[in-house]
């Protein structure tokens, strides 16, 4: 959304309490105590919502990604307004900035909720066409714990399973599509990227690439990856494994969509970012993806992202 269409549509905290109101009602209002749909009462003198079966009353928030926010819904609307329209994104500094909010924590605090309700909607859909899979080392930074007794900081590890590298996922899928009959290359097909996911794998083994993998991808789908010694166990349910050894093939031709993702997420954390602690990496990565994901959808992601954010953050 443009910022001048932003800034009619909501001006003010009461059109952007309005607004979320609106759209809480119209993904229906789920009692937090006994789960009853869309029976209630809206109590306007208390602005709270009073279940017509078990009479447990929740604030307009409650339930919500604002659960527990002090922040005005004009601070998280310009949150959701900012994340979504920029092509890249924004740093907690930067939106602290443009609210004018003297303290940045409950800013960052704010930014690392949307990105969860981000990643809890992506996670409700698998990859389901072909796939290009590839791990990844994306430096972050670890905050070495001091022992109790010595007082000493614990040693980082070196090399691949350095503290200061974390493993991450990534698995693209892709689209064949065949070139209009009006061009020189008619019949032939070429590939499109479709949808990205990330996710962080502390270990990296079979195990636990393997339960990665069969949550966030279709079984009946091909898998393409590099050489790796976990991936035949790994990937062993899915309909075709092909591995190709990268010493002597070019990734960007053989895993383009994955090899563009990781490069363009690693650039962007790095720029936006400067260095992300590693327990928080998953975050900005369910950010890049999502947007990614709907990175055809213009306008709309604004309100898909509201939908993110009043859909019951316990389900
Ligand atoms: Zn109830």
């Amino acid at each position: 959304m443009k910022l001048i269409d932003f800034s009619k549509h909501y001006p003010d905290e009461a059109s952007c309490k309005a607004e979320f109101k609106l759209y809480r009602e119209s993904q229906g209002v789920v009692c937090k105590k006994c789960t009853a749909k869309d029976q209630y009462w809206w109590l306007d003198s208390k602005e709270q919502y009073e279940c017509k079966k078990c009479g447990c009353r929740m604030s307009l928030k409650s339930g919500t990604v604002m659960e527990n926010s002090k922040l005005p819904y004009q601070f998280w609307f310009i949150a959701f307004h900012l994340m979504t329209s920029t092509k890249k994104t924004i740093s907690a500094f930067e939106l602290q900035r443009q609210i004018g909010l003297r303290y940045y924590e409950p800013i960052w605090a704010m930014m690392h909720k949307i990105r969860l309700v981000m990643s809890k909607r992506d996670d409700l859909y698998e990859l389901t066409a072909d796939v290009e899979t590839d791990e990844s080392y994306y430096s972050t930074r670890y905050i070495q714990e001091e022992d109790e007794f010595t007082g000493q900081k614990e040693k980082l590890k070196k090399g691949k399973g350095s503290q200061r590298k974390t493993s991450v996922l990534v698995m693209a899928s892709q689209q064949r599509k065949m070139h209009s009959k009006l061009t020189k290359k008619r019949g032939a097909s070429y590939s499109q990227p479709k949808h990205l996911k990330m996710k962080v794998v502390e270990n990296g083994t079979s195990s636990e690439i393997k339960s990665t993998a069969q949550k966030n991808i279709d079984e009946e789908v091909s898998v393409k990856s590099d050489k790796a010694k976990a991936y035949p166990k790994a990937f062993k349910n899915f309909k075709k494994l092909e591995m190709f050894d990268m010493s002597t093939f070019d990734p960007g031709k053989i895993l383009p969509w994955s090899s563009n993702a990781i490069t363009n997420s690693k650039n962007l954390i790095k720029a936006m970012h400067h260095g992300v602690e590693e327990k928080y990496l998953q975050n900005y990565l369910n950010e890049f993806c999502y947007k990614y994901n709907r990175r055809y959808f213009g306008d709309k992601v604004f309100k898909r992202l509201l939908i993110c954010a009043v859909t019951p953050v316990w389900f």
